[in-house]
């Protein structure tokens, strides 16, 4: 089902009128982890007047340590959905288990599978009936073949509007975080129709990349970007401040995007 063979024409997916895939480039902007009412509604205001069209932010956080901060769980979700809902901003969050798919499609117009999980199965068969489009990112050390697998899970549940997301992989280059593979975006567009989304946040972990490597993208390609943002990074509850843009660098960088391509 994920195959170009099966469905030659690219998928677009439409969420709320915003539509992901063909000409248009999706932002999803927003931090890594929701963390306060009033974080997550100053940094959606700010997403909302640099021009993109959908929130990301995490309230379940799949850590690396059992002893990092976790996430805020659903409250989180409750606090997303109304800074969305206030300044006209689809919302995207990434959901761990089968458990809680009901209750993040509930808060959320569409659901993060992270690396970690891209091949939890349970997951990916519950999301197959979520109602909610699915945003796949790629696990770090799969292969394009056991990506479009992931996403065939998904698409055999009966889920159609599934997005593709190259995060980076990894590499024997510790300089970078990942390696985001750029190859991936005309490789997988080649092989499915499905929309790929490309994350020079995680693709790269450092502020200074993300500028170039989201442009490498846009110019590779890729259908939407997902990007770290956040009003005050260097005070951030998770590590991934060092690689969030700064509210005057994110609305530069989509000034400039805008040029390569009309944002939704
Ligand atoms: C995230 O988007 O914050 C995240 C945890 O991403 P990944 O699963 O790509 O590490
Ligand atoms: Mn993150």
């Amino acid at each position: 089902l994920a195959s170009r063979d099966f469905h030659p024409d690219d998928t677009i997916i439409e969420v709320k009128g915003v539509k992901i895939g063909g000409e248009h480039l999706a932002i999803m902007g927003g931090p890594c982890a929701v963390e306060s009412p009033e974080q997550i509604d100053l940094i959606a205001k700010l997403v909302k007047d640099a021009g993109a069209q959908i929130l990301r932010g995490g309230a379940f956080k799949p850590r690396t340590g059992p002893y990092s901060f976790q996430g805020v769980g659903v409250e989180g979700l409750k606090m997303m959905a109304e800074a969305g809902e206030r300044h006209g901003l689809l919302t995207i969050t990434e959901v761990m288990t089968p458990e809680y798919v009901d209750v993040c499609a509930e808060y959320a117009d569409i659901l993060q599978v992270g690396t970690r999980n891209m091949q939890n199965f349970d997951l990916l068969r519950a999301l197959g009936t979520c109602g909610r489009p699915v945003l796949l990112k790629r696990g770090f050390s799969a292969t394009y073949d056991e990506l479009l697998n992931a996403a065939e899970y998904i698409l055999a549940g009966g889920n159609r509007d599934v997005m593709l997301c190259e995060r980076g992989i990894r590499t024997f280059e510790t300089y970078t975080r990942n390696t985001l593979d750029l190859s991936a975006i005309p490789v997988l567009q080649g092989l499915s129709h499905l929309p790929v989304i490309s994350d020079p946040s995680h693709g790269t972990g450092r502020r200074e990349l993300v500028e170039p490597m989201a442009k490498a993208s846009v110019a590779a390609g890729a259908n939407g970007l997902i990007i770290e943002m956040h009003n005050d990074p260097d005070n951030s509850m998770t590590g991934d401040g060092v690689q969030s843009l700064f509210p005057d660098q994110f609305s530069n960088l989509l000034k400039d995007l805008e040029k390569l391509a009309p944002l939704v």
